[in-house]
């Protein structure tokens, strides 16, 4: 059973949790800027504080958000601030996932700085 989502399966042994973890569970996402598999819930602190690649996020001071912090401005004025979505934001080719939690609804912004 995975401990995250509560999901029972036969499949569901040490090595089909682990494919669970990375490919199926909701409740957890893996961080596109150091490949740790992190709980949802916890992704922005993850962001803030734990990440490898930490120092570029800072956080949003509406909706207390990580965020790229090259991206932060054009967040902010963004319809992506403040909503209670997981936003996929495009940026150089890289998509930035923005996450609310408890929520699955995903919704993209363009980024034109
Ligand atoms: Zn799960
Ligand atoms: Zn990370
Ligand atoms: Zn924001």
């Amino acid at each position: 059973m995975c401990i995250f989502c509560g999901k029972k399966d036969e499949s569901l042994t040490e090595d089909g949790l682990d494919l669970h973890y990375w490919k199926q569970c909701l409740m957890l996402q893996r961080c596109d800027e150091c490949r740790q598999v992190v709980e949802i819930a916890s992704l922005t602190e993850h962001l803030l504080r734990e990440c490898e690649n930490r120092s570029k996020f800072s956080q949003c001071p509406r909706c207390s958000e990580a965020v790229l912090t090259e991206v932060l401005t054009c967040h902010v004025q963004g319809s992506n601030c403040n909503r209670k979505s997981i936003s996929v934001l495009h940026l150089n080719g890289k998509s930035f996932k923005c996450f609310r939690q408890g929520f699955f609804v995903i919704s993209y912004l363009f980024c034109i700085l």
